[in-house]
């Protein structure tokens, strides 16, 4: 099962549901519609709607974050995963870089994204490493630690899907080349089936993804699917990625 997960960031009105409106009738007529899954991550002031409209229909709706508490607290304009699922979320990122680079801890990750599957929403947990970590080749070691200071052998594996998105990638055009993202995401499983000792989850990229380039990671048969940002605003975009995917 591939995934294709888009991630609104701070964009979206209640009439931008016309773009997932297209979406959702493209997936639901592809002849490869059983191949994958379409999630989208609104902002907070749209998942209950959204998750409304779609409740029946192909596209998931999910959260772009989510606070590390459980139910209800006394924390200011906090959003609790319980909050989310009981307003139709089934899915939510936990870890993105515009988050950590707010100040979110491995700590505060890993409440997260237990709370995340204690409440019945799958996590998609994002890691990457930035441009000096990169130039200094510490990528494998940011991504190690990333990966095994939040996940745990008792959280549900089948519940959990790895986003590995380069920081230097996101929303810059810019990409890995083909034999470091295939080095990487290899690596990535490796490191993941040591903490679950077993099978590991699925394994997404993100960064810059779109139309065209998607035909270059379609060659590296352990991406699992894709984060898109910028491309998951357009219909059009969003469902290019899709076809050129499986040309
Ligand atoms: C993202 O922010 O998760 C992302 C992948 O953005 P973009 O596709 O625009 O690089």
């Amino acid at each position: 099962m591939k995934f294709f997960i888009g991630n609104w960031k701070m964009f979206g009105v209640p009439k931008s549901i016309n773009i997932l409106n297209k979406i959702n009738s493209f997936y639901s007529k592809d002849k490869n519609r059983n191949k994958y899954r379409v999630i989208m991550t609104p902002p907070y002031t749209l998942i209950e709607s959204y998750a409304k409209n779609f409740k029946n229909k192909k596209i998931s709706i999910g959260s772009q974050n989510c606070y590390q508490k459980e139910q209800f607290s006394s924390d200011t304009a906090a959003v609790s995963p319980y909050m989310l699922r009981s307003v139709g979320a089934k899915y939510t990122l936990v870890g993105h870089s515009d988050n950590r680079g707010e100040g979110d801890t491995n700590a505060m990750l890993k409440d997260k994204v237990k709370y995340a599957l204690k409440n019945n929403l799958k996590v998609v947990f994002c890691i990457g490493e930035n441009k000096s970590e990169k130039k200094n080749k510490k990528t494998l070691n940011v991504l190690k630690n990333q990966l095994t200071k939040v996940l745990e052998k008792k959280f549900n594996k089948s519940n959990i899907i790895v986003a590995y998105e380069p920081i230097w990638s996101i929303g810059t055009g810019k990409i890995p080349t083909l034999l470091e993202l295939e080095k990487t995401t290899i690596y990535i499983k490796k490191v993941l089936k040591n903490i679950f000792k077993k099978n590991s989850p699925a394994v997404l990229y993100g960064g810059s993804v779109d139309g065209s380039n998607v035909k270059i990671f379609k060659e590296i048969k352990e991406i699992d699917g894709f984060l898109i940002g910028g491309a998951s605003k357009s219909s059009k975009k969003f469902i290019d990625i899709i076809k050129n995917y499986y040309r």
